[in-house]
């Protein structure tokens, strides 16, 4: 057989050789399980710790630490998006841990808040995102804000249970006080971490009153830690990897100081709470090669579909699109794959899984496409 390192046909096309497989495939493939609210506590007055646990025979949601699920509860039409909370080797078999923040007006938070919902029947879906430890020693910099206590206390957790070689800081952005939690667990990480190794869990308040007892930092968990660690040299920008996790105005300013601290983008990891506000994003069908992985991603039938024609409202947006029939309209689907603003449940799992920058909140609201339209 030829060796395909080698081959050179006819026409003298080089043929490369075939990449390996990917042998992380299985955790991109979403998986749709039904499963029950088995037990649910208050960690503040407005967070809620939430395991679901999903059947023995349901295909396992194989999450990573830092990734996320989609969680759909009874009466809502869409689902919203989880960071796992618990580190995957410490969860119990067929069970996947959440922690939610009420959000007033919110459809879903609103929904748990509103009385006990243990035994209630929800549809969870996942792994999805990118989010996660990487495999590097340098020193791990987290730092969170509100429920992003959530993915970065996954991989504290994940960290600490396999003993990584690795120094870390977590830094967490509350408003006050009452708005703290898990301050015990943190306080085991710190005694269990690899002894040659430190790890310091730095709560910073940022609304707490003045004259309270409070004798932590307080401000902005972001301008604290440059303030404090960055431009007191505390930290090393050479040697860390910094990874943010919580709402995205947090998230942008400390990406910004880290960026004007001239740390490179691949040494910072972010999971944006994006929500119901933030933007849907847009398929730019020009630079699509119809690979589906963004297809194999989403959470929501309805999201992401193959569009044969759309109507475009003065030049600013879409304001209505048909759909592949199959049978009825035409394979040649020139103007490809669209994303429905009202399907879609601002996941971002499509951006991340698109292997060519093809999907993005940023691109113009009228997608480009391959018949001009
Ligand atoms: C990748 C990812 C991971 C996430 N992980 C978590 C997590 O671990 N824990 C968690 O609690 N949340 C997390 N979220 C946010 C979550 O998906 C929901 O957006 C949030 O719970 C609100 O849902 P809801 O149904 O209650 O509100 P919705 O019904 O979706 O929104 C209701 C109204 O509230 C506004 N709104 C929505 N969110 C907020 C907000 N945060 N602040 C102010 N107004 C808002 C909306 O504009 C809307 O008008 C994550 C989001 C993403 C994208
Ligand atoms: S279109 Fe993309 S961002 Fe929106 S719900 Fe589907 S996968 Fe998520
Ligand atoms: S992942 Fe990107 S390239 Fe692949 S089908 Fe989706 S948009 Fe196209």
């Amino acid at each position: 057989m030829a060796n395909l390192e080698t081959f050179n046909d006819p026409f003298d096309f080089h043929i490369r050789k075939l990449p390996e497989p990917d042998p992380d495939i299985q955790r991109k493939r979403v998986h749709i399980n039904s499963g029950v609210i088995s037990s649910m506590r208050k960690l503040t007055y407005d967070t809620y710790e939430v395991v679901i646990t999903v059947s023995g025979d349901a295909p396992p949601l194989n999450g990573k630490a830092g990734q996320y699920a989609t969680i759909q509860v009874p009466g809502a039409r869409r689902p919203r998006s989880y960071s796992f909370a618990k580190a995957p080797e410490l969860e119990k078999p067929n069970e996947h841990t959440f922690f939610i923040r009420l959000v007033h007006g919110g459809k879903l938070s609103s929904w748990l808040a509103d009385g006990d919902r243990t035994g209630e029947h929800v549809i969870i879906s996942g792994p999805m995102g990118k989010f996660g430890l990487d495999s590097s020693d340098k020193t791990m910099v987290c730092i969170a804000g509100g429920s992003g206590m959530s993915a970065i206390n996954a991989i504290v957790e994940h960290a600490c249970a396999n003993q990584i070689e690795r120094d870390c800081y977590f830094f967490y952005g509350a408003r006050t006080q009452a708005d703290l939690y898990l301050i015990d667990e943190m306080r085991d990480i710190e005694r269990q971490w690899n002894k040659n190794y430190s790890f310091k869990f730095i709560p910073v308040l940022s609304e707490e009153e003045k004259d309270s007892d409070w004798d932590g930092p307080r401000g902005f968990v972001t301008q604290h830690f440059k303030k404090e660690y960055l431009d007191k040299g505390v930290v090393n920008t050479e040697n860390i990897k910094a990874f943010f996790c919580g709402p995205p105005p947090m998230i942008d300013d400390g990406v910004a100081v880290l960026q004007a601290a001239g740390l490179s983008d691949d040494d910072i990891q972010f999971d944006k709470f994006e929500d119901a506000r933030s933007p849907a994003p847009v398929v730019d069908n020009t630079k699509c090669v119809l690979c589906d992985e963004c297809l194999l991603v989403k959470p929501v039938p309805n999201c992401l579909v193959e569009a044969t024609n759309f109507k475009v409202n003065g030049g600013d947006g879409v304001s209505d699109f048909e759909r592949v029939q199959p049978a009825h309209t035409s394979g040649l689907y020139y103007n490809s794959l669209f994303i429905d603003e009202n399907e879609c449940i601002r996941c971002y799992a499509c951006v991340e899984a698109c292997p060519h920058d093809a999907i993005s909140p940023d691109y113009a609201r009228v997608p480009d496409t391959l018949r001009k339209i």
